[in-house]
C-alpha cells in the first residue's frame, strides 16, 4: 500500500475500496459471461457475435485486473472467493443457457447497460475527490460505452438481415 498515494484521496477510503471490490465482481462475471457465450452461441451470423463476445471477454478481464490493482493500492483486498461475486456484484450474472445469438446478444446489452449505469454513478462520486480511481472508472466507461454499441450494431444488423430473409 502506498501511503502518499493513500492519503491524498478526498473520500472515505474504505468505502471507496467496497465500490472497487463490487465493481470487481461484475467484472469477472461479465468475462465468464461473455466467454462462455462466445463457446455456446447459435445461429446466424454466429462468426461475427464469436469474433465480438470474445474480445469483450478479454476486455472484461482487462477491467478486473485495472480495479484489482487500484483496490491493493489503496491497501485493500480484491474478492478472494468466486463464491463471493455473487454476493457483491451490482449487475448479476445472466447465464447463456438458451444459445440463440439474438438471446445471447440481449442478455450482454442488458449487462454493459448495467456497468454503464454502474461506472457513471462511481464516476460522479469520484470526481474532484480521487483523480486516480476517477481516470480509471472513466477509462473503463468508455469501453463499456463501445460494447454497448458494438453489441447494438450486430443485433440491428441481425435483425435487418432477418427481416431481408422474410421479404426474399
Ligand atoms: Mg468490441
Ligand atoms: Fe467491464
Ligand atoms: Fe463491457
Amino acid at each position: 500500500m502506498g501511503s502518499r498515494g493513500r492519503e491524498i484521496v478526498g473520500m472515505n477510503v474504505d468505502e471507496l475500496v467496497m465500490m472497487l471490490r463490487k465493481a470487481y465482481c461484475d467484472e469477472w462475471l461479465a468475462y465468464y459471461q461473455y466467454w462462455v457465450g462466445a463457446k455456446v452461441v447459435k445461429g446466424p451470423m454466429k462468426e461475427a457475435a464469436i469474433a465480438e463476445l470474445t474480445q469483450h471477454a478479454t476486455e472484461e478481464l482487462m477491467h478486473a485486473d485495472m480495479v484489482a490493482l487500484r483496490i491493493i493500492q489503496l491497501g485493500g483486498v480484491p474478492v478472494t472467493k468466486p463464491e463471493d461475486w455473487y454476493k457483491l456484484t451490482n449487475c448479476g450474472y445472466d447465464a447463456p443457457d438458451d444459445p440463440f445469438i439474438k438471446k445471447i446478444l440481449q442478455q450482454n446489452i442488458a449487462g454493459e447497460q448495467c456497468a454503464i449505469s454502474t461506472y457513471k454513478k462511481m464516476l460522479e462520486l469520484t470526481k474532484d475527490k480521487d483523480q486516480v480511481t476517477y481516470n480509471m472508472v472513466l477509462t473503463i466507461l468508455q469501453q463499456e460505452v463501445e460494447h454497448e454499441e458494438d453489441l447494438q450494431a450486430l443485433l440491428e444488423d441481425f435483425d435487418l438481415m432477418m427481416a431481408a430473409m422474410k421479404g426474399a
